[in-house]
């Protein structure tokens, strides 16, 4: 198998023509497919995720999952920027923590990656962290839609007593497409977090996704499908299927998280999640190794 950055094309086509091939080859055994890789979990470095490494990895054995990948809140270059993420000085430890797991379950693929915050300005900072250690992937996450203000922190909730809905989503997806565009990232996390709580807006959304994920088509970075929205007040996986689907549309390639801030949670509702991106018309998602991609089928 040849590491490259791969367009989705190609793989949705061959897994087009499987699903036709037992049709005309009834002797073809299917082949059994795998459960994705969970690429979205955090360590205590973040200040708000329980478990070690190593406990994220034993349960990732035990829910026969054969790839997960770490991706903690990076660190700011301004450390305490807020209460939930390392400080850059620990990002050394971060990694021998990986590196850890890594040698405790030698049969397990564990991928290092980040969560790393995108804001405007921060291109620099974070063009520098990809150049510290040897990193699989980014997932660019946008949480803040101002300097201080992070739409899924639950400490300010009231905060969307004062806002529009649709002005929200507006901010979240202008700086959600230039994230994309960016080309610092592998993947966009979460792409409809402002739903956390709950909160939708009356209008339209297609132009906005549409905006973003054209974006995310010609620079060629993939979206997740981030299960943790099932277990918050939107009761709904990370993005909605309008957005995957207009995401499959344009040959965007997906991979999937939990979002996992405990061990218990490594893997969770992945069923749900590959029902969907397979509804939607997905049957290939990324892997990931040293920022290079490649699809395999799920
Ligand atoms: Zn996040
Ligand atoms: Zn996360």
């Amino acid at each position: 198998m040849i590491w490259a950055k791969t367009q989705i094309g190609a793989g949705a086509t061959a897994a087009r023509l499987w699903t036709f091939a037992p049709w005309f080859f009834p002797y073809i055994p299917r082949r059994k497919m795998s459960l994705p890789a969970d690429y979205h979990m955090h360590s205590p470095l973040c200040r708000h995720a329980t478990g070690e490494p190593e406990d994220y990895a034993r349960q990732a054995v035990a829910a026969r999952l054969t790839e997960i990948g770490f991706s903690d809140h990076a660190p700011m270059r301004q450390d305490n920027f807020d209460q939930w993420r390392m400080n850059a000085a620990q990002l050394d430890e971060y990694v021998e923590k990986v590196q850890k797991a890594r040698a405790a379950f030698p049969r397990l693929v564990i991928r290092l990656g980040l969560e790393v915050d995108f804001m405007p300005g921060q291109e620099a900072w974070i063009a520098e962290l990809a150049g510290r250690h040897p990193w699989d992937y980014f997932i660019g996450s946008v949480h803040y839609v101002s300097d201080d203000w992070a739409v899924d922190d639950p400490q300010k909730l009231s905060e969307w007593n004062s806002r529009d809905p649709f002005d929200v989503w507006r901010i979240y997806f202008t700086r959600l497409t230039m994230a994309a565009e960016s080309k610092l990232f592998d993947i966009i996390g979460h792409a409809d977090l402002p739903k956390k709580f709950g909160h939708r807006p009356a209008q339209d959304c297609r132009p906005l996704y549409a905006k973003f994920l054209d974006a995310a088509a010609a620079s060629g970075c993939a979206i997740e499908l981030n299960t943790a929205g099932l277990r918050k007040d939107c009761k709904e996986i990370y993005p909605n299927r309008t957005l995957l689907e207009m995401a499959f549309e344009r040959n965007v390639a997906i991979t999937f998280g939990s979002d996992a801030h405990a061990p218990d949670e490594v893997g969770k509702n992945f069923d749900e999640a590959v029902a969907l991106a397979r509804s939607a018309g997905y049957r290939v998602c990324r892997r990931m190794a040293r920022r290079q991609s490649r699809l395999v089928e799920f």
